[in-house]
């Protein structure tokens, strides 16, 4: 048996929620083109007859400019931690000074990182083979593994050069599971990508997704969620003329979630407006509904 723990890290939209999907064939993690999606450590378990690999999915790291910045930052760097890093560099648009600040950190705890170069679908060969060049003595990286999540190049052999590297030998997880994150969760966070990918006018900090009640009765599931903003105009913008937004998102929303449950999904969505809702110790009270722990 061979394990350990792995963290994807890398400034915003360099395509690790993609990877980490991709990697566990499984939509866990949101994706999205806006900065800062991922807010929360996401593990994925990827398992093989003889390897069990946790992947640890992580915020991306940015320049802070906010308190909320700083924090997911902290998040991301305290993932270095794990057994291995893979240091995800968009190459498409290029090794940047927010790549540079993360490398920095990485060399000053002397990580053990494979440089992961994503989407090369969008480049030339010629142009990748001089990156990796310039690349490659930027670090003692363990290996360079050019990858496109969205045409499945060289994520298999990602997979093969990782197993190189692991040193535990312990199953962390039963094979069942597949991430930390509950499927009540999974359905908000579908809803949420939906809106954010919809609504093109504003952060996506600035909404969350609850799901109030998940219901199951044979091959069905009934869904109540609220789409929660801190501000009235949000509220408008999600709703949409005569309602045509919110429609949109609850359709696409039911697809992606019908097949993440393999059921019949019937669900209901509206939008509530909480000021300041990051800051309330418990969004759930103040929607009045009570937590399970699931
Ligand atoms: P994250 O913020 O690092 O988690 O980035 P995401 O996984 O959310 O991806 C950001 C954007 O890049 C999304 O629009 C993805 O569809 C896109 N993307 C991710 N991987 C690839 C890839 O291999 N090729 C291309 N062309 N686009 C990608």
């Amino acid at each position: 048996m061979k394990s350990g723990f792995v963290s994807i890290v890398g400034r915003p939209n360099v395509g690790k929620s993609t990877l980490l999907n991709k990697l566990l064939n499984k939509k866990i993690a949101i994706t999205s083109d806006k900065v800062g999606t991922t807010r929360n450590m996401i593990y994925g378990v990827y398992n093989e007859d003889d390897t069990q690999i946790v992947f640890v999915d992580t915020p991306g790291i940015n320049k802070a400019t906010s308190k909320l910045g700083e924090v997911l930052n902290n998040k991301a760097y305290s993932s270095f931690d794990n057994d291995l890093v893979l240091f995800l560099v968009d190459i498409a648009s290029g090794f940047g000074p927010n790549d540079n600040r993360i490398l920095n950190r990485l060399k000053e705890d002397n990580k053990d990182v494979i440089l992961v170069l994503t989407k090369v679908d969008k480049i030339k060969k010629d142009k990748l083979y001089d990156e990796i060049i310039k690349l490659k003595d930027l670090y003692n990286f363990l290996d360079i593994v050019p990858i496109s999540s969205i045409k499945g190049i060289n994520t298999t052999e990602l997979i093969e050069v990782i197993k190189k590297y692991l040193k535990d030998d312990v199953k962390y997880f039963d094979d069942d599971v597949i991430t930390n994150v509950s499927e009540k969760f999974l359905v908000g966070e579908i809803i949420r990508e939906k809106v954010l990918n919809l609504t093109r006018e504003e952060v996506p900090h600035a909404v969350t997704c609850v799901v109030e009640n998940m219901e199951f009765k044979k091959d069905k599931c009934y869904i109540n969620a609220c789409i929660v903003v801190d501000r009235d105009n949000l509220k408008g913008i999600i709703i949409g003329k005569n309602g045509q937004m919110l429609k949109k998102v609850g359709t696409m929303a039911r697809e992606e979630i019908e097949v993440l449950l393999g059921k019949k999904v019937y669900l209901e969505l509206f939008v509530k407006v909480i000021d300041n809702w990051r800051q309330k110790p418990n969004l759930f009270e103040e929607l009045g509904i009570s937590e399970e722990d699931d």
